[in-house]
């Protein structure tokens, strides 16, 4: 069995969860999908089962692994699939101790628990923690059988407030995105403007947000987001792998002074040259 969890906001499944429903079809098991808090269970319809661990508590993220950790000793699933969110990491870094500490592993891992006492069987292939905008979201509407767990968790973790992240544009969900690398960053401003005239949003490479020139929301790549869109179109990127990992575009464009960029190992079209010429001449022209 697949153990999706299903992420939520303001008691509302987030966009993650459908994503990892459409991988966990693929994959082909039994689908159990957790929905922990008080939540509307909307759109599981793809999963086999939803476990629902109700309760106004439950609604604190920080207990969620407290009580993966006991769905996980009771069902044993094969596999876990999380979201690569910041609930997500914190969530898998929270059950993760379950696996390193234990004494045994042939098809199951045996586990300690309560201070050496007691040992748990548990057998699962592992988590994994899936990044946004990598598989096309799989929103099913309809009934779901739902069965309502209550897990026992001794823990009182206060939750004090809720910061919403400042997310300016979902770089995951636009068809189009204009990259900037360092070798545009004197042109932000026309990569804006460029955005703009093809409808799109503009993301960056990891050096232009360390440098604080763009947001977080904004990164492209493995310890940013994976984007989808139909058209990337790279400007001054070289096209490392930590940066690519995140591309999943159906076309790519790249302009870059460099031919030998490995950006443009991934590209449909590639314009070797300088982008502070290429770009208002290609804003001239669309315009
Ligand atoms: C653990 C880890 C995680 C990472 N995660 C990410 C990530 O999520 N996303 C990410 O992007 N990076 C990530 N990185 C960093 C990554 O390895 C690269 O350093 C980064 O992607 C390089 O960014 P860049 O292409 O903008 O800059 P550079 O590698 O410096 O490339 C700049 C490019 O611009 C070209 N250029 C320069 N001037 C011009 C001009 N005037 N016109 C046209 N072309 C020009 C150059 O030829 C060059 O190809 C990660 C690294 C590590 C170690």
């Amino acid at each position: 069995m697949i153990l999706v969890y299903a992420e939520t906001f303001e008691g509302k499944i987030s966009d993650v969860t459908f994503e990892l429903l459409r991988k966990a079809r693929e994959l082909g098991d039994e689908i159990w999908t957790v929905v922990i808090g008080n939540a509307e269970i909307e759109g599981l319809g793809a999963s086999d089962k939803v476990i629902h661990v109700e309760g106004e508590r439950f609604n604190n993220p920080a207990l969620h692994r407290y009580v993966l950790r006991k769905l996980i000793e009771k069902y044993k699933p094969k596999k876990i699939l999380i979201g690569n969110t910041p609930i997500g990491i914190d969530l898998a870094l929270g059950i993760m101790p379950t696996l390193v500490s234990c004494v045994d592993l042939d098809s199951k891992a045996k586990v300690v628990s309560y201070g050496g006492k007691v040992f748990v069987e548990v057998e699962f292939e592992g988590i994994y923690l899936i990044n946004r905008g990598s598989f096309e979201p799989l929103k099913v509407d309809g009934e779901v059988e739902v069965e309502k767990v209550s897990i026992d968790v001794d823990k009182e973790i206060e939750l004090l407030d809720v910061i919403k992240p400042e997310v300016d544009v979902d770089i995951t969900k636009a068809d189009v995105v204009v990259g900037v690398g360092r070798g545009a960053q004197n042109i932000v401003d026309l990569a804006e403007d460029l955005a703009e005239s093809l409808g799109g949003v503009v993301g960056a490479s990891r050096p232009l947000v360390d440098q604080g020139i763009l947001p977080p929301s904004r990164q492209v790549g493995r310890s940013g987001r994976t984007i989808s869109p139909k058209l990337y179109l790279a400007l001054g990127i070289s096209g490392a792998m930590e940066h690519v990992e995140g591309v999943k575009a159906k076309n790519v464009i790249a302009i870059n002074k460099d031919r030998k960029a490995p950006i443009f190992r991934i590209s449909r079209y590639g314009v070797v040259g300088d982008v502070e010429e290429i770009v208002p001449l290609l804003l001239e022209r669309l315009r």
